[in-house]
């Protein structure tokens, strides 16, 4: 069902609306046939439009075609990324600990195909960055490392210092693969600047369809092992027939996302706004990651006596869709991990609240939340607009 006019969506981070011209690509393609494995002419039809998607996504990534093998989106992405056998040059290679980010996305944090023995969290400052101080002693000892880190942090848009951890993992004689899944479309994305080995990418998060994404290497002697085997689809890297639509879908987005890098600067003014309004009605809020470097489109806030769960009901109420938290949890109680590691209590962890904005975010939305934020303030703690900072 289309959005309705009065529906203000603010949760991009857990998914974007799907781009028109995506969709409009994606129907047409639904009407082939054909496999892009097969050798006649609808199979080679299929694989053209594959391979031009697989150009779209490699030029948003500013490298090779070839990098990119196409999954079924972040998670299939970070597992495929977060194991001990890789290729290098041909031979194997045999990664024996995983080190990731304390706030990393929970498809990183269950560690993809390590054991548990294998793995370690590199601890954040308070404002959510990487402790570079640790990384490094930690990479003075003990056997080749992987190391994960996420580009941009899917729920305060905390943005990592890649070039920095990229030299870091380089010296060390480590691997590093980063989740540029919430970068993507979002701030630039440079895996030469980064050393990075791989990034994960998902098409949803920039308007293309769910359940499409992508891994890409920075070379192709340096890969993962595969994580689906059965079939030579992906050059032998990810079995399984192609999700052509979705594929299709997810080129369209990337290239318009790749398109849209002055509008980054039109969102960053639109989060500033609504900061600049919440603090004025509540001046004791605590907005996480204010301090580092962030992306443009995301805020994550807690004012004091707000419960998230509470407030997102009142704006759901009010046809407005914003998260706390990660949507992946969302619906139970938990506390966030990346809060958590953040240095916040509980009590102002329970109160954050995340608006995310995209392609399609206009003044209006900002205008309406600034409309109920005083009124779900009002109704669920009035104290809060007392409280100095
Ligand atoms: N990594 C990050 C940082 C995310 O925010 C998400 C989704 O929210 C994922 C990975 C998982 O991506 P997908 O939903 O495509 O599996």
């Amino acid at each position: 069902m289309p959005q309705a006019k009065d529906h203000v969506y603010l949760d991009y981070n857990a998914g974007a609306p799907l781009r028109p011209g995506a969709r409009e690509c994606m129907v047409e393609v639904l009407s082939d046939v054909g496999n892009a494995s097969s050798v006649h002419t609808d199979g080679r039809r299929a694989r053209a439009r594959i391979e031009a998607a697989r150009d779209q996504v490699a030029s948003l990534c500013k490298t090779r075609t070839r990098a990119v093998t196409f999954v079924s989106g972040g998670t299939e992405a970070n597992m495929t990324a977060l194991t001990p056998n890789w290729q290098d040059q041909g031979a194997p290679y045999y990664l024996d600990r995983l080190l990731r980010g304390a706030t990393e996305h929970p498809s990183v944090v269950a560690g993809g195909r390590f054991p548990a023995s294998q793995q370690e969290v590199i601890p954040v400052e308070a404002n959510g960055v990487i402790r570079l101080d640790v990384l490094k002693d930690m990479l003075a000892v003990g056997g080749p490392a992987l190391v994960s880190v996420m580009a941009a942090n899917n729920e305060t848009g905390v943005i990592s210092p890649l070039a920095e951890i990229g030299a870091m993992v380089a010296r060390a004689g480590g691997f590093f693969h980063v989740d540029a899944v919430q970068a993507a479309g979002r701030m630039d994305i440079d895996m030469d600047a980064w050393q990075a080995d791989a990034i994960s990418l998902s098409a949803h998060k920039f308007g293309g369809p769910q359940g499409a994404g992508a891994l890409v290497v920075r070379s192709t002697a340096r890969v993962p092992a595969p994580l689906m085997l059965g079939g030579g689809q992906e050059n032998w890297r990810r079995a399984g027939t192609e999700n052509m639509a979705a594929i299709v879908g997810f080129g369209v987005a990337a290239a318009s996302a790749e398109k849209e890098a002055l509008d980054w600067a039109r969102l960053a003014g639109l989060r500033d706004r609504l900061e600049a309004g919440v603090r004025e009605i509540c001046p004791a809020v605590t907005i996480f990651g204010e301090e580092a470097p962030r992306l443009a489109n995301t805020s994550c806030f807690a004012a004091p006596g707000i419960s998230a769960e509470t407030a997102l009901i009142a704006f759901d109420l009010e046809r407005m869709s914003l998260s706390s938290g990660s949507a992946c949890s969302s619906g139970k109680v938990s506390v966030s991990h990346v809060l958590t590691a953040m240095g916040a209590d509980e009590a102002t962890a329970r109160c954050a609240l995340r608006v995310s904005l995209g392609w399609n975010s206009q003044d209006a939305d900002i205008d309406r939340f600034l409309e109920v934020w005083p009124q779900i303030v009002d109704r669920l703690n009035p104290e809060a607009r007392n409280r100095a900072a």
